[in-house]
């Protein structure tokens, strides 16, 4: 089994670094999409199956919480797992999209901490995939 998974991020370096990540987590990768807003998130939805969805809030032409609101109203991605990847630190803000049942990882992020979260919200057990690739043995440092 592999995930599909939408990364979507208004900065490219940003989204080249979540993807790195991913490659090196240990989480079997089907197809990787990029967007760089909300919208072009919501379009990639509608035309692909998406296993998990990694969102950033701050962006142009639509911002990661509008989009998380239309992707939960919807019903084919409903439940779908996301990951907000952000460097918001309003609590008040951070609490309410905590409230659309997302993850939060703050910006700047470890790599552990964002392949831990990741590992969690799709329910691979740490080590279930041993690729020849650690982030311990020979991980970037973002
Ligand atoms: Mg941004």
């Amino acid at each position: 089994m592999a995930f599909n998974v939408l990364v979507i991020d208004d900065s490219w370096v940003m989204r080249s670094m979540i993807i790195r990540v991913l490659h090196l987590s240990g989480l079997p990768l089907g197809q990787v999409f990029e967007a760089a807003n909300g919208r072009e998130g919501l379009q990639i939805l509608d035309e692909n199956w998406v296993d998990l969805a990694l969102v950033d809030i701050n962006m142009p032409v639509m911002n990661g919480e509008e989009m998380i609101e239309e992707v939960r109203k919807t019903k084919a991605t409903a439940d779908l797992p996301i990951i907000v990847v952000s460097t918001e630190s309003n609590m008040d803000r951070v609490e309410s999209i905590r409230q659309k049942n997302v993850q939060f990882v703050h910006k700047p992020f470890t790599p552990e901490i964002l392949r831990k979260t990741v590992l969690q919200v799709t329910g691979v057990s740490d080590g279930q995939f041993s690729g020849e690739n650690s982030l311990q043995k020979n991980g970037p440092d973002f």
